[in-house]
């Protein structure tokens, strides 16, 4: 009896979560075990293939992917919201929202409330879910007390209304694709009641060597399509063993498009640090005009030096499915026409330098098919063989809460009649 009452002394003693929590009644968060209810879910793996162009596989044929969607849907392709670039789309597709209503609403942005500039070079912003507007997918599946995991995506580090993936890791690009692949499968071996039902995946490979060699570069395109095509190959396989109800979507946050050395413009160019600051995300530049200057003054003096370059006031600038309101997108937008961007004369010379005549770029409106990524699915809640027209980003996150159970919350930008045809279920 005292060995128990000690045993209990010791447990209670390092267990002050859990402690509390029992005390108070409530789930501590995230959550490490399923619910009842919600073990009796499917599995969903989201997979981002960054930088992965809508049209590569139809053109290279990679095997694994080839036959995933033979037996799965597809979309014709993904189409990204404004502007096409990484964190904007992945954390899109995480909300349902665009990016005017999460907050991200670019690699680099100025925050008027935080008075600071959010880059996602920077760690400790990455990290801080103050930026982070909207329930991702992972959060609202913890909130049903659903165990939730992440081999990377955007957001996923941060604590989002308090809350992370109960299984993650910090963005580290050096892990190798089979480390990822491997845990995602491991995850999926955990005893029931801690299993993930949700697990998201990222791999940056496409878009690396769509960058660096540009999307018309086909050896070097091809190249790479095949190694990530084994990884994933790998993964199907060893879902196809587990033998659970494993549903996979395959995503992209936009496409790829070939920018020539000589069609860069030097951010410098349009520098004026008595008149604007300049976000740059070489795509767009979001003018921030000085505090006591006029926008007409900013307008007309950027207006006059148009080259390669449009000038628009934030509300008519095209590329936008709405009116953007936030102040943080700045007053004027700058927009470099397709085939020219924004780089530093440091990038710029850096690439003269190295002999690189052409290169791979995104950030361009959505309307231009070159921006479009890829959305495939399979598993038991999918039609086999299905293909729908192009879909928008917005609407994947209502589809994976459907696919796990979860009531959609409101107001959100998706609308689930958008996809769900491709659904067996149909509803
Ligand atoms: P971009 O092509 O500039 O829109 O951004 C792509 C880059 O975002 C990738 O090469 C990654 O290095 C980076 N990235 C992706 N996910 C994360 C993350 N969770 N944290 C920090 N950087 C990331
Ligand atoms: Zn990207
Ligand atoms: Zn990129």
């Amino acid at each position: 009896m005292y060995t128990r009452k000690i045993i209990l002394g010791i447990f209670l003693m390092t267990s002050p979560i859990l402690f509390s929590a029992c005390r108070t009644g409530k789930q501590t968060s995230p959550a490490t075990t399923n619910s009842k209810a919600s073990a009796d879910k499917p599995y969903l793996i989201l997979i981002s293939l960054d930088g992965f162009r809508w049209d590569y596989v139809n053109q290279y044929k990679p095997p694994f992917l080839s036959e995933f969607i033979r037996n799965g849907v597809q979309a014709e392709s993904l189409i990204p919201a404004f502007p096409s670039k990484t964190f904007p789309n992945h954390y899109t597709i995480a909300t349902g929202l665009y990016p005017e209503n999460h907050g991200i609403i670019g690699n680099t942005f100025y925050d008027y409330q935080k008075e600071v500039v959010y880059k996602i070079s920077n760690r400790a912003m990455v990290e801080d879910g103050s930026f982070y507007g909207g329930t991702p997918i992972w959060v609202l599946a913890d909130k049903a007390k659903m165990v939730t995991a992440s081999y990377f995506f955007v957001g996923s580090e941060a604590k989002i209304q308090g809350i992370k993936p109960t299984y993650t890791y910090t963005y580290d690009g050096n892990v190798k694709n089979e480390v990822r692949v491997a845990q995602a499968l491991k995850w999926l071996t955990l005893p029931q009641k801690s299993r993930p039902h949700l697990i998201t995946l990222y791999f940056s490979d496409m878009d690396d060597f769509g960058h660096r060699f540009g999307p018309d570069n086909e050896k070097e395109i091809k190249a790479a399509l095949f190694e990530l095509d084994k990884n994933l190959g790998e993964l199907f396989q060893g879902v196809r063993d587990l033998k659970l109800p494993v549903n996979i979507m395959i995503v992209s946050d936009h496409g790829m498009s070939t920018v020539k050395t000589e069609h860069l413009i030097a951010s410098e160019s349009i520098q004026n640090e008595s008149l604007y600051t300049l976000m740059d995300n070489g795509s767009l530049i979001n003018v921030h005009p000085k505090d006591g200057i006029s926008l007409d003054t900013v307008f007309t003096y950027l207006k006059k030096r148009e080259n390669h370059f449009k000038v628009y006031r934030t509300e008519n600038t095209p590329g936008f499915e709405y009116t953007p309101m936030s102040k943080n997108w700045g007053s004027l937008q700058v927009l470099p026409d397709i085939g020219y961007y924004f780089s530093s004369k440091q990038g710029i010379d850096s690439k003269i330098r190295n002999g690189i005549g052409e290169f791979g770029v995104h950030g361009y409106d959505p309307n231009f098919k070159d921006m479009h990524g890829i959305f495939y699915a399979q598993g038991p809640a999918f039609k086999q063989g299905y293909i729908s027209p192009s879909v928008k980003n917005i609407h994947l996150y209502p589809l994976m809460c459907r696919i796990l159970g979860l009531s959609i919350p409101k107001p959100i930008d998706g609308n689930l009649n958008e996809l769900k045809d491709m659904l067996k279920s149909g509803k």
